[in-house]
């Protein structure tokens, strides 16, 4: 290793001595940039890694509502802007009860490699708050939304920073989130979040584009082996936003999806998962994965059983960080998986990815995988500022094309560094040089 990456790591550590995540992220990232520090020396003498491993801004705040029996609550609410070098900080929010600073800052720090391999001229942030939405009413999470807005309108906006959906936090959330947004600036909120519903300024495919955008990148990445997801065997971790998207992908392309998840267990069905029934029992019912078993001859719930450990050729992570681990990984393989796709945000533990790779799976890093869901973002930022609705076939074919260019930078630097199917590398590095040239050419700031 070399001593400016040595030091780089060592002062990350001691800054942030209790953030596991966010210091599993920047070291992933960190070591694949040891052969740039080599031949670009430029990167050590304008302290790039420094600068791009400390956030611009960190905002921490509390978040008082009252609940249905009239009982005052009180959450905690994030923003981090990370990174505005490439545009305004973009990244989703996630309410969770595991939210705190570190998850926030390494989805934040993941953001704006993922946010430059869009090209889409847009920084890096990532905001949410530890309320659950689980188990509370339209009501509740309507107050918790206007409380969580009146301290969080202060810090955004089309120009500095525009926050969308993540885990718990969908476009009924953006809806209540905008409508206080409105109510105190008496703007609409329309450069300043983005994952609207359509009637409120949203776009049409930005619910499908994590997921549709994930199996793109997975058709482009079999394709280089003369291979596709016809006829395929797949499990999906998840059943949420990003999930759900996926698995229909899947299915359209001629793939067929044997398992998906929530966090209380997974269901597997033979005869391929139907989506129809997940959709409404996710959608509109809120309801728990296990009551899919009840609706479907033939499938079966295992309870806090993960989806890794039946046979696919295909796995798609889709849920949340760290959920596919080094055991899970050599189930995968033993089933004869041949290629996992990212489309949650570091869901492969490091371990995991290391035996994976060695074994010759294809493996795409979420940076690079689930972009598709801020590029489609920052069409929707595009169509609010010029007053524009674009049909759905037109926001697809440009999710299509974004992802497929994803896919190419990350071959092209692989490929330029002799690490040939590398994509955490050739993410990493792709990711990494726009947004360390703009960090120099703004001079020191
Ligand atoms: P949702 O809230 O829509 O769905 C999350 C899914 O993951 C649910 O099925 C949930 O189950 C499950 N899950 C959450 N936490 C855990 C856990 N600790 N253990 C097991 N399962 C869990 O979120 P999204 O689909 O939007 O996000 C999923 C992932 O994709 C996240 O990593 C997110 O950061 C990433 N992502 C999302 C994007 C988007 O556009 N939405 C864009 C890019 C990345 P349960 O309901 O039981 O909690």
């Amino acid at each position: 290793m070399s001593s400016y990456l040595h030091r780089s790591l060592e002062t990350l550590t001691d800054r942030n001595p209790s953030q596991a995540l966010f210091k599993q992220a920047v070291t992933e990232v960190f070591e694949s940039l040891e052969p740039l520090l080599h031949e670009i020396p430029e990167i050590e003498a304008n302290a790039i890694l420094e600068r791009i491993s400390e956030p611009e801004r960190q905002i921490m705040f509390r978040v008082t509502w009252v609940d249905d029996q009239g009982c005052i609550q009180v959450n905690r609410g994030y923003r981090v802007g990370f990174s505005s070098a490439l545009g305004p900080y973009k990244g989703g929010m996630r309410f969770h009860p595991s939210v705190e600073l570190d998850v926030i800052k390494f989805l934040a720090f993941e953001q704006i490699f993922k946010n430059s391999l869009t090209g889409l001229g847009i920084g890096g942030g990532k905001g949410g708050s530890d309320f659950d939405p689980k188990g509370k009413s339209d009501g509740e999470v309507m107050r918790f939304c206007q409380a969580f807005m009146s301290e969080l309108y202060h810090f955004v906006g089309e120009d500095t920073d525009v926050p969308a959906g993540d885990i718990g936090v969908g476009a009924r959330e953006i809806g209540y989130l905008a409508g206080q947004y409105k109510r105190l600036t008496k703007r609409f909120a329309h450069g300043v979040l983005t994952g609207k519903q359509v009637g409120l300024g949203g776009s049409l495919a930005r619910k499908e584009a994590t997921g549709y955008g994930a199996v793109y990148f997975a058709a482009e990445m079999l394709a280089t082996r003369q291979d596709s997801l016809k006829g395929k065997h797949c499990v999906v971790s998840g059943s949420g936003n990003v999930a759900i998207y996926c698995a229909r992908k899947i299915q359209e392309l001629g793939g067929k999806v044997m398992a998906m998840s929530d966090s209380t267990g997974c269901v597997h069905d033979p005869a391929g998962i139907d989506l129809d029934i997940v959709t409404a029992l996710k959608e509109v019912e809120r309801a728990r994965i296990s009551e899919y078993s009840n609706r479907r001859h033939g499938s079966k719930f295992f309870e806090q059983q993960k989806v890794w450990n039946f046979p696919c050729e295909v796995a798609f992570p889709c849920a949340t960080q760290n959920e596919l681990a080094l055991e899970d990984a050599k189930a995968l393989l033993e089933n004869g998986c041949q290629a996992v796709i990212e489309g949650a945000n570091m869901p492969t533990t490091p371990e995991a990815i290391a035996l994976l790779r060695e074994k010759g799976t294809l493996f795409a890093p979420g940076k690079a995988a689930n972009a598709g869901g801020v590029a489609v973002s920052a069409l929707e930022m595009q169509q609010n500022a010029a007053l524009q609705n674009w049909s759905f076939a037109q926001v697809d074919d440009r999710l299509k094309a974004i992802m497929a260019n994803i896919h190419n930078d990350c071959v092209f630097y692989a490929n330029k560094y002799r690490r040939t199917e590398d994509y955490v590398f050739g993410a990493n590095v792709a990711g990494f040089l726009k947004v360390a040239e703009a960090v120099k050419s703004y001079g020191v700031f």
